[in-house]
């Protein structure tokens, strides 16, 4: 049985940082983390995640796979007769040069990789978790190959069918939604000029999101190449579909799927060519009753499961991770007990209130645009209208959108938890 200060069970995007804030800062950590499924999602980092991994020492493995985001445009495209006027908001009204990046989890999850590798205090077991168990005094896990692992605390990073929340005993609230995502990534001939762009449509949002590089179709389209051309001509695609669209989506070949991506982006982009990965994933929200217990605390999908709107479910799961290596750093430096009780319960309070606001918004934007109900539609119109005309109202929610006011862990706002 080896014995650490700190197990963390995952080694997605959230796991990974988790282990890399604590093993930065020399708390001894074991993470324990099969290699990850193949991805074909990207995620928009929001600027203070973005923040959060320069402080890490991730970010310089991301940059160049990460292309930024400085417009977000939503676009009602619901066909319905009360429709919402477009809404822009622009990273340079609230003094940003971005509002954050977008990159491929893959590559995300490769530089976080490469930079857990470089901490001597952080070592990985490359194997799932059978089982974990809990005791008054520290909490064992127990690796497939039988080895066993115990820690005063367990992070439990391991997704939406996590074991760790299951051991606990902490229940969740679970409502599986109507809809599906298709996400891939696509070439195409017109720049994207560091835009994002959410079409609202009667199944859900479809929004095309930056990527850097070129199209493959590229010389095709554009034989006359400039040099000073930035390679923007390349984006992300999350295509929020009714369950049985999506299969009959996901069986179309490459041409009709590109042609169709060309028509529900309005040909903003020009003519489009998919990337061959695509991937699906049913939609659920689900928040976990307690996000810590028992010498576990959750982080990321572990504690809580959202549909991809508004770009927050991984932004929180950095702010989970940040969060709970803060207290376990400070708990360690006053030699206190760092799964304890307290500590665990402050976790929870500490992390409730910026994951039930957001929860909140995106299930209540969402809910907005399936309905038929023409009140719910009105009050929509309204309040986008009210977002394009205030220009106070419309900073605010930008602010807001891409940090929380309340309770934002101080890797968020550059302040390094380590000494170099
Ligand atoms: C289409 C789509 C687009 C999205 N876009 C964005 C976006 O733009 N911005 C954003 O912020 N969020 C976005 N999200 C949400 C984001 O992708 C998730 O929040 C994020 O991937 C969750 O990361 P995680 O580390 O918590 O979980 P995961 O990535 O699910 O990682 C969990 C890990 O735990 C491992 N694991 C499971 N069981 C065990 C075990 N027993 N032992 C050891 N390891 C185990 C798994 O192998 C996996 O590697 C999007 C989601 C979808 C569906």
């Amino acid at each position: 049985m080896q014995s650490t200060q700190v197990i963390v069970v995952g080694g997605g995007p959230a796991g990974l940082t988790a282990a890399i804030a604590l093993g930065a800062a020399g708390v001894e950590t074991v993470l324990v983390a099969p290699p990850p499924p193949a991805d074909t999602r990207t995620t928009a980092l929001l600027a203070s995640s973005v923040t959060a991994l320069e402080a890490l020492g991730a970010w310089a493995h991301c940059r160049a796979e990460a292309a930024p985001l400085r417009t977000l445009r939503l676009v009602d495209d619901t066909g319905r007769l009360l429709r919402a006027p477009e809404v822009r908001f622009d990273a340079a009204e609230i003094g940003l040069d971005a509002f954050g990046y977008n990159i491929a989890n893959r590559h995300l999850v490769t530089a976080l990789e490469a930079r857990a590798k470089a901490l001597p205090a952080l070592q990985r077991r490359s194997e799932a978790a059978a089982a974990v168990s809990i005791g008054d005094a520290d909490v064992t896990v127990t690796l497939a190959s039988d080895e066993c692992l115990t820690a005063r605390l367990a992070i439990g990073a391991d997704g939406r069918r996590s074991l760790c929340r299951r051991a606990t005993g902490i229940e969740t609230n679970r409502r599986a939604g109507r809809q599906t995502a298709l996400a891939l990534s696509f070439g195409h001939s017109r720049p994207h000029n560091d835009t994002s762009t959410e079409f609202h449509t009667p199944d859900g949002p479809f929004t095309t999101v930056p990527l850097p590089g070129e199209a493959r179709d590229q010389a095709k389209w554009n034989p006359v190449s400039r040099p000073d051309h930035a390679p923007n001509h390349r984006s992300s695609l999350v295509w929020v579909l009714g369950p049985g669209t999506a299969r009959r989506v996901l069986a179309w070949d490459d041409a009709a799927l590109s042609a169709e991506v060309e028509r529900c982006s309005h040909s903003i982009l020009g003519k489009t060519a998919i990337e061959p990965e695509r991937g699906i994933f049913p939609l659920t929200t689900e928040t976990a009753e307690r996000f810590a217990a028992n010498r576990v605390a959750l982080i990321g999908e572990a504690a809580h499961v959202m549909p991809p709107i508004g770009a927050q479910g991984l932004n929180l799961g950095l702010r989970d991770a940040a969060q709970i290596a803060e207290l376990v750093i400070a708990a360690r430096e006053t030699g206190a007990d760092i799964g304890s009780d307290a500590l665990l319960a402050r976790y929870d309070a500490l992390r409730r209130p910026d994951v039930t606001t957001r929860m909140l918004a995106v299930d209540w934007l969402n809910r907005s645009l399936l309905s038929d109900f023409l009140p719910v539609q009105s009050l929509r119109g309204v309040g986008l209208y009210a977002l394009d005309r205030i220009g106070p109202l419309r900073r605010l929610v930008m602010r807001e959108g891409i940090a929380p006011s309340a309770s934002e862990p101080a890797l968020m706002r550059g302040v390094a938890l380590h000494q170099d």
